[in-house]
């Protein structure tokens, strides 16, 4: 029920996780996160509190400097680890969390097992991994825009590739995502309380807007994918 992510010149966990802690309040009943290393994504999740999660954390986690994070409120599956987000392809080049409920998921699912493939989970979020893992040729955004013109229902969606371990990819309808920026870092999380302590400076996704992420750099893009020029609104008090 809450997302973070995050891409920079510096470690991207701390973000996560101090994200995630902030949207607590949301309620969930178990936590990921996934880290985008140029020799491989690291996904680690736990079902129960954060505490869970960060006893399956390294220092090595501490290393990479992209990454997406979730706390999830089971709609579709039960709690448990299986189900957790961060969601991933079969060769682990693609990894993505979710918020919201894909109405449809049940058709989808029949028609990407009829082209072979597994399914880990019992969520209705997996089949966005493995639609965008179908439609990928290298270019996210067209498959992103192919994606989600099939999901029915809300999403807030972040999106990272083995292909551009610095890039975020950001989806959303009806499910809050709000987006935010340093000099050298860019980000986003469910609400405002998570990005504060980065900056005071915030932009709200619309609906069927996408983003692209990169360090120090946010860029807000409209259903067809074409640029919009969107300015920061500054919020004058600490959450
Ligand atoms: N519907 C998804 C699931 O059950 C996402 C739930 C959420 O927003 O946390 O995994």
């Amino acid at each position: 029920c809450g997302i973070t992510a995050f891409t920079g010149q510096e470690p991207a966990l701390p973000f996560l996780l101090q994200g995630l802690e902030k949207l607590e309040y949301r309620g969930y009943d178990s936590a990921g996160v996934s880290l985008v290393d140029p020799e491989g994504i690291i996904t680690k999740k736990a079902k129960g509190k954060l505490e869970a999660l960060k006893e399956e954390l390294n220092k090595e986690m501490y290393l990479q400097q992209a990454g997406i994070g979730h706390t999830r409120w089971a709609t579709h599956g039960i709690p448990s680890h299986l189900n957790s987000h961060p969601h991933i392809n079969a060769d682990n080049t693609i990894s993505i969390v979710h918020n919201g409920i894909i109405e449809n998921y049940q058709s989808i699912k029949e028609g990407l097992e009829m082209q072979e493939y597994t399914f880990h989970s019992q969520t209705d979020s997996e089949v966005i991994v493995h639609l965008l893992d179908y439609y990928y040729d290298g270019d996210m955004i067209k498959a992103l825009k192919k994606v989600t013109s099939y999901l029915e229902g809300s999403y807030a969606l972040c999106v990272t590739t083995l292909d551009e371990p610095d890039t975020i990819y950001v989806a959303k309808k009806e499910s809050p995502m709000i987006l935010g920026k340093t000099d050298t870092a860019a980000f986003c999380a469910s609400d405002i309380p998570a990005l504060i302590a980065y900056t005071k400076e915030i932009i709200a996704l619309e609906d069927q807007q996408m983003a692209i992420l990169k360090p120090g750099k946010i860029q807000v893009l409209d259903q067809e994918g074409n640029k919009v020029d969107v300015q920061p609104v500054f919020v004058p008090y600490d959450l």
